[in-house]
Formats: structure tokens, sequence, C-alpha cells
């Protein structure tokens, strides 16, 4: 086993990797950028290295300076979290050279997975459904008009690097193809530095349903059931809940058995997530599979009692995951608790938290890197937390989040609190019959 693991990360997955380090008596190093000296993580950690200035290209993004923080505090492996550079084969690969073990997959596995068009091809031939759609990049307007007009509108470009929703465009009708095919190439390009998108049929009121999955060196695959994370505002998620309300088992089985197959088609180590579009009709498409922990990986440890970050350092130091498929026994429900502005179009508010009090109670996790006294700075991600409940069924864990979303007090900075508190109390989030566009009608009041 590692003796000690370098997080390269911050915030709440920072903590969260350190406390399963803790209970595994492994000791841990903080890095932090210097807007981040304050954080939680970086007192929690048995050692800590500033890594450089705010900005992510200085700090969280700079490899040389994660690689010499590693060196010098004499880290054995290190463990990406999500975001950054958990995704980046050339990270994976300089911390192979380095003989520093990469908590993740290989670089090959990240690759193949990496950009959405390769992943589509992959699943293709691995028998997995994909969305339909185009087999490549597009390369002109035209081409995107030829393929819609083939395939039938309504259809959604997309862009092949794509992430957090960022490049994406739905086009009802041919004479919206231009501006649309412009802006995503545009947006692609500000936000992952490669324009590149594709064109695929847009699966109407759809859910988001995911996979999580575990792999191991040995070839074994094993899922752990599935999340919905329908509830999302411009394509970005807000709650996740595992089970899904729109699940059965049968569909279990067979998003279950997909999952394995597109993990064991690229024979998938560490674990990951399969992401599917389910329609009406309960036929799901593969969309992307991720290779990191995800944020909303607590609401699966939570119904079936599963510490997931342990399962991927071990699955990283050579240990076999064990070969059964897990299934949820309880129901679970996350809301993430971001510094935004919920009644001004969800704007970041970052700043001082005056006053906090965290919920608590039976059935009550709370994983957030904030105290009093914190100041946001404004140059991440505005999540601080994310609050997580559980309880025997659907209906008593809204209760329960309900419940904590009004022990909740953070004061001094705008939250998305009170919007979680409305949803709560949705008669139709309530009955579970939603899919992703579910948010654009909803009125704050
Ligand atoms: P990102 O990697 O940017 O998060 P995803 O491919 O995971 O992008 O898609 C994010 C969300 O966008 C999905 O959960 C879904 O709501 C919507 N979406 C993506 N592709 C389609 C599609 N073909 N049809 C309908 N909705 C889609």
């Amino acid at each position: 086993m590692f003796k000690k693991i370098l997080i390269a990360n911050r915030g709440e997955i920072a903590l969260r990797i350190i406390r399963t380090c803790r209970e595994m008596g492994i000791k841990t190093v903080a890095v932090y950028s210097t807007a981040d000296r304050d954080s939680l993580h970086v007192k929690f950690a048995d050692e800590a290295v500033c890594i450089g200035k705010p900005p992510s290209s200085d700090s969280y993004l700079n490899i040389p300076h994660l690689m010499s923080a590693a060196e010098i505090t004499n880290a054995d492996a290190i463990h990406p979290g999500y975001g950054f550079l958990a995704e980046n084969a050339r990270f994976a690969q300089i911390c192979a050279e380095h003989q520093i073990k990469f908590i993740g997959p290989t670089p090959a596995m990240i690759n193949s997975m990496g950009d959405k068009i390769t992943a589509k091809a992959t699943m293709i031939k691995a028998g997995v459904p994909v969305v339909p759609g185009g087999d490549g990049l597009l390369k002109s307007v035209d081409e995107a008009k030829g393929l819609a007009k083939n395939m039938g509108y309504p259809v959604i470009l997309k862009a092949t690097a794509g992430g957090g929703g960022k490049g994406m465009r739905i086009v009802f009708e041919d004479s919206e193809m231009e501006k649309a095919y412009d802006t995503a190439k545009a947006e692609a390009a500000a936000s992952f530095k490669n324009d590149g998108v594709y064109l695929e049929k847009y699966v109407e009121e759809p859910r988001h349903i995911e996979i999580q999955v575990a792999g191991d060196q040995y070839g074994t695959v094993c899922h752990l059931s599935e999340r919905d994370c329908s509830i999302q505002r411009r394509h970005q998620k807000l709650v996740e809940e595992s089970p899904s309300p729109f699940m059965t088992d049968e569909l279990r089985k067979k998003m279950g058995d997909a999952a394995k197959k597109a993990a064991n088609s690229i024979n998938y180590e560490g674990v990951g997530t399969v992401e599917f579009l389910v329609d009406k009709h309960r036929n799901f498409y593969f969309m992307e599979m991720n290779t990191r922990i995800q944020v909303e990986h607590c609401v699966t440890e939570e119904v079936i009692n599963f510490d997931l970050i342990k399962e991927q350092i071990k699955i990283a130091a050579g240990e076999k995951v064990s070969g059964v498929d897990y299934f949820p026994q309880l129901h679970s429900i996350e809301c993430r608790i971001n510094a935004e502005d919920p009644y001004n179009d969800f704007r970041p508010s970052p700043g001082k938290i005056v006053t906090l009090h965290q919920p608590g109670g039976h059935g009550v996790r709370v994983d957030s890197h904030v105290y009093a006294g914190y100041v946001i700075p404004p140059y991440y991600d505005s999540m601080i937390g994310k609050l997580i409940t559980v309880a025997r069924t659907r209906n008593e864990a809204i209760d329960t989040m309900y419940r904590a979303l009004s022990e909740y007090v953070i004061e001094g900075i705008k939250t998305t609190i009170p919007f979680h508190l409305q949803l709560m109390q949705d008669e139709r989030f309530r009955s579970g019959n939603f899919n992703t566009k579910f948010l654009e009608n909803f009125q704050l009041k």
C-alpha cells in the first residue's frame, strides 16, 4: 500500500480524499495556490506545499509545480480528484515516468475516452448503444445541415473535448444551424482550446442516468448501480440521486451489462462512470465515460455502504475488485451547495462566509471544505459543499433533505440553498416523473 499520497486538487474533494487516507493510515500532502492558503484541505493534510499563484494554470494545472511538490515530499502516489488534471493523459504519463503512481487509469485508457468522438467509436465497436449521429468531426456547416436533414431535427451540436455542458447547442430547424454551429465552435475553442464539434440526434425528454463501475488490472469489472442526474441547469448537474426513480430491475441489468461491456472494451482499471441518456421508452444511449471519481459519487457510497475513494486507492495499489455487482439498499440524494445567487441567474457569489451552521442528525452527510470566516476565492468552481441524505425510501430521503437544508445557515454570500428548499417541496420532483428539461420551467419563488 502507498505510504504517502499527494492530492493534486483543492476544495471538498481534496478533503474527501484526505479523510479516507487517514482511515487507511496513509500520509497525505495537500497542494494549494496562494488563494487557498486558508482552505481546510491545507489544514487537514499531514503536509502542505504551495504550488503557485491563484490562476489554475499557475497552480492546480501546473504539472512541473505538482511534480516538484511530489518529489520534495517523497509522495509515492498522486490522487487527481475530479476536474483539473484528473483526465489528462499526459499528466498520468509524467507521473509514471517519475515512478509516482497516478491513482486512476492508464494514459491509454484516459485517451480512449478523452474525446467524445473517439469514445463513441470505441463503444460502437464494443456493441454498446450510442446516440445516433454523425461518425466524426464536422468539417462545415453544410455537412451539419445535410446530416441533420437525414436524421431529422432536433439535433445537438457537441464539442468533442466537451465537459461541464460547454460547447453544446440544440438545433430545432435548418435556419438555426449556421448560428448554432458558429457559437458551439467558438465556445468549444474558448473553453477547451479545441473547436472540434460533432452532431447527434437530440434525445427528447431524456433522463441522465449513469452507472458507476470499478475494474482492476486483472480484467475484472463490476458495477455499483446507477445515479440519476436529470436535475440539471444548462446541462450542469445540481441534484443527483440513487437509485433512479425511473429504474426497473430489468433496465438496471441491461444498463449495468452495457456499462461493464464499455469498461471491459478498454480493459478499464479504477473507478469510473459510464453516462447514458435514457428516453421515455427506456431505450438508453451511451454518452461518455468519465475515467475518474465524480462529484456525485457520495450517493452511491451511501446506498451501498461502500467507500469509492478507498476502492480507487486499493485498485491503484494492485488489489482486486470483488467481481460482484452492487445494488442499492437505501435511497440517497445529493444537493450541490454552490456559492451562486439562484435569484440572479445563478451568478457566482464569492466572498467571506460570516456565519456558518452545517446540518447534522440521522441520515445527513456534509462534504465541504468551508468554515466560518473562510473567504471563497473567485478563481475556481463555485461549489462549496455537498449535502447528502440517506433513508430507506425516496420520500424519506427528500424529507430529511428538506429538514437538513432548513438547518443550513450560510451568511455573507448567496447560495443555492433556497433553490434546493423549493425543489424538495415541488410536487413534480417528489413524484419522480421528470427529465433533464425539468428546470427550464422551474420558477423560483
Ligand atoms: P458534458 O461532458 O459537457 O457534461 P455530456 O455529454 O455529459 O456533456 O452532456 C451533458 C448533458 O447534456 C446531458 O446530461 C444531457 O442533459 C444533455 N445532452 C447531451 N447530449 C444530448 C443528446 N444527444 N440529446 C439530449 N440531451 C443531450
